[in-house]
């Protein structure tokens, strides 16, 4: 069985082909400036085909669709004969609200469901939608499969998501932390008992996304019990351009004393903040290293708030959790960065910790980063979002 996972943003839409027999990635590309002219990039990652990497018109997500179908299947770049060996296509879809705990076969009902989750995602969810409706509209009949960043965080108990506001706007008006990064938690923490050798059931796992955006999110069984994003993405720790949690009251203050207009303030919030806001010098990790290598002050604090937060998440979730048996660190801070790793690892002596030092210095694999003899296990777990959604759509498509 062969699977197409699709991530489409507003003006990209990036893609692998995912042989399920073997789980090996046939091809994978990226699509962007969808409406704003076009390009493309088509990897075959299987034989010896080259690679395609070009300006190409593409005014909406249909024509992006139909050119990754003609790259996949064409004799130069393609891995298949025909668009009828793609058995099915996985989606991720950002916000599924509390309609949906768990991926779903796609329908109208389930599209009808989507708008409705719109207002929660609007920059996100309509961009997916549109990823779907030109899948459906080129590709007919092929099975489809929505696999939300939110679902997972679904299991979480109401006095974790409820916010200490008035009922009713949780009730009238879906007002709760739903989080996010689910997939790529769900993936980490079901390796991590992998390599552990222990049933899921049976562990409590921190796991730790650490990206452009970051999340953290608490794992008792299997299930998540919390986690650091909210309503949006918007909060939890300090991320590349995202200011994190804050006192709604700065907002007021600077929107009062600076005119701004609340779109105005979010952007702020959003674009400017985080890192990038505090150091001044880059939203990218590997620049803040090296600026703070030069003796760069603001890149120093942007990077101790980083750690310091994470730290600080982490030790809540011990304590909701009673306890942790391993932490995992993941996405491409999390993946590449020693000096990140044994920085915040350096805030878990009270667990037990120990860190491994030659093994943090090791890229790209799943690895214990911990010592043997570690009380609280420590990894590195490269993540792995497409993976997911291409087994959900497998198993629900199956
Ligand atoms: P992601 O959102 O998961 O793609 O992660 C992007 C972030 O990973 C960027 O902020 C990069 O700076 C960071 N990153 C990638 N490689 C490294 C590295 N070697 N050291 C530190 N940060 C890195």
């Amino acid at each position: 069985m062969k699977i197409l996972v699709i991530n489409a943003g507003s003006s990209s839409l990036k893609y692998q082909l995912i042989d399920m027999q073997t789980e090996q990635v046939l091809a994978k590309g990226l699509c962007e400036r969808i409406g704003i002219g076009g390009h493309l990039k088509h990897s075959p990652l299987f034989g010896d085909k080259p690679v395609f990497d070009e300006d190409l018109p593409l005014p909406t997500h249909s024509e992006a669709i139909a050119a990754v179908i003609d790259k996949l299947t064409s004799p130069e770049y393609g891995v298949v004969a025909s668009m009828a060996e793609i058995d099915a296509v996985g989606h991720r879809v950002v916000h599924g609200g509390e309609k949906f705990a768990k991926s779903v076969l796609i329908n109208d009902e389930v599209m009808a469901a989507l708008e409705e989750c719109t207002p929660f995602a609007p920059l996100h969810n309509p961009a997916n939608i549109t990823g779907i409706n030109a899948c459906r509209a080129v590709m007919g009949d092929v099975p489809m499969v929505a696999v939300f960043d939110t679902a997972f965080h679904q299991t979480m108990p109401g006095k974790a998501y409820m916010y200490a506001v008035p009922y009713e706007y949780y009730k009238n008006d879906g007002i709760r932390r739903y989080g996010f990064h689910g997939t790529s938690h769900r993936y980490v923490s079901s390796r991590c008992a992998e390599l552990m050798g222990r049933p899921i059931e049976e562990l409590k796992l921190i796991s730790c996304h650490m990206g452009n955006g970051s999340s953290i999110c608490a794992i008792d069984g299997g299930k998540c019990v919390d986690t650091s994003m909210g309503f949006t993405p918007l909060v939890g720790l300090p991320m590349g351009t995202r200011s994190g949690d804050l006192d709604p009251g700065v907002m007021q203050f600077l929107m009062h004393k600076y005119d701004y207009s609340i779109d105005e303030m979010l952007n702020i919030l959003n674009k400017k903040s985080g890192v990038l806001g505090v150091s001044g010098v880059s939203s990218d990790f590997r620049d803040l290293d090296a600026a703070a290598a030069e003796g760069n002050d603001r890149a120093r604090l942007a990077l101790d708030m980083f750690h310091y937060w994470v730290a600080k998440v982490t030790g809540s979730y011990v304590a909701a959790m009673n306890g942790v048996d391993a932490i995992i660190f993941t996405a491409g801070v999390g993946e590449n960065s020693k000096e990140t790793r044994a920085a915040i690892s350096s805030y878990f002596g009270y667990l037990g910790v120990k860190l491994d030092k030659e093994a943090n210095s090791k890229r790209g694999q799943d690895i214990m980063i911990s010592t043997p003899d570690s009380k609280v296990k420590v990894f590195v777990i490269p993540t792995n979002e497409e993976l997911v959604i291409a087994r959900d759509t497998r198993d629900i498509v199956a």
